[in-house]
């Protein structure tokens, strides 16, 4: 008896820190999925739906694509070798096989195998031996695999993992479910990577959204804050997700070049599009690609995104269109298109 009222009170202490909450204002749901706490922060008439709906979105594309879900497209994908892909994943995989081509591999969804023998899949992460990095790094590489129509095929010991740009696609995703209800405005919250529809309201009318870029260092305060709305504003770093051997750090992006955590000099990648899928994706890439790479790349393809570059020894890089919505108190190198 005892333990069905322990189990009561949990479940009541878990449906009181999850679900949606209307505080005069905006309508305010918090719900755990994609590996990260989420929040949708919603203004207007159809708040409540438009947050639940969106919600449930994110629910349903984190249920295709989970690796901790055992029986998610992915994985049964990663299982059998191939498979039958939804419109959503041949999406998602088509933005990440384009960048995969056009970052010269540095966003390559190919990594699962690597994240595996790092353990970044487990609960206790350690240093591979070099020759089983070496080993593991044949099986990687996205240029291998072979898509026919909506049948994607893997080569023997390959397997996908779509980390690096799911949650932009589904932010994305989720914004437009929103903006299809009478809504004022919304923003949304995946562990920190940022998407946000329409204006804010507010007693002095309605405004833009101001978006604070957090620090890597965790200190007080942001990067820098953004001004603007119906853009992803989404943040890579080696800070989210590390773990520590012998007084070394080693994070959760690897470079598919080496088979080790990238280390292009970088701090934090911040990408700025109305594209979410290609933010994420970006923000991995270039915090792989390092900062000469990275705006290279920004200038063969200026106009579909932006970025906020923080370098290892603190320099703060802004490309140009950035320079009238963000602030800094740092000193701003900006990017030009030269
Ligand atoms: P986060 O998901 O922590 O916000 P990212 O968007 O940068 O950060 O994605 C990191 C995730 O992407 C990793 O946890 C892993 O699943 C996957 N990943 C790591 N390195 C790469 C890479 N070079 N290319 C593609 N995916 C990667
Ligand atoms: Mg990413």
């Amino acid at each position: 008896m005892k333990r069905y009222r322990m189990l009561l009170l949990l479940c009541l202490l878990l449906f009181s820190l999850t679900g949606c909450t209307r505080a005069r204002g905006p309508v305010r749901c918090e719900i755990f999925s994609m590996d990260t706490h989420i929040t949708i922060t919603c203004y207007g008439k159809e708040a409540e739906a438009a947050a639940d709906a969106a919600a449930q979105e994110i629910e349903r594309l984190d249920r295709l694509w989970s690796i901790g879900v055992e029986d998610s497209e992915v994985n049964r994908i990663n299982r059998a070798g191939s498979g039958s892909l939804s419109i959503e994943t041949r999406e998602v995989l088509d933005t990440a096989l384009r960048l995969y081509e056009e970052t010269e591999g540095a966003l390559d969804i190919t990594v699962l195998p690597l994240m595996e023998l790092w353990g970044f899949t487990s609960r206790d992460p350690a240093v591979p031996t070099p020759e089983a990095i070496q080993e593991t790094l044949s099986k990687v590489g996205a240029g291998r695999l072979k898509l026919n129509g909506p049948e994607l095929e893997l080569e023997e010991g390959q397997g996908i993992d779509l980390g690096a740009i799911a949650k932009g696609y589904a932010s994305a995703r989720a914004a437009s479910i929103i903006a299809g209800f009478d809504v004022d405005g919304a923003v949304l919250s995946l562990g920190g990577n940022i998407q946000c529809v329409g204006k804010k309201p507010t007693n002095q009318g309605r405004v833009l959204w101001k978006i604070g870029i957090r620090r890597p260092d965790d200190g007080e305060g942001y990067l820098g804050v953004l001004t603007l709305t119906d853009k992803a504003v989404i943040t890579s770093g080696g800070y989210e997700r590390f773990f520590e051997e012998n007084g070394q750090r080693y994070h959760h992006i690897l470079d598919p070049a080496s088979g080790y955590p990238a280390d292009g000099g970088l701090a934090s990648v911040t990408i700025v599009s109305a594209d979410g899928a290609l933010a994420d994706g970006l923000s991995t890439a270039c915090f792989v690609m390092g900062e000469e790479r990275s705006v290279k790349y920004w200038r063969a393809h200026a106009g579909s995104f932006d970025m906020i570059l923080l370098t290892d020894d603190g320099r703060l890089l802004v490309t140009e269109p950035l320079k009238e919505i963000f602030t800094s108190d740092m000193k701003i190198e900006i990017i030009t298109k030269q």
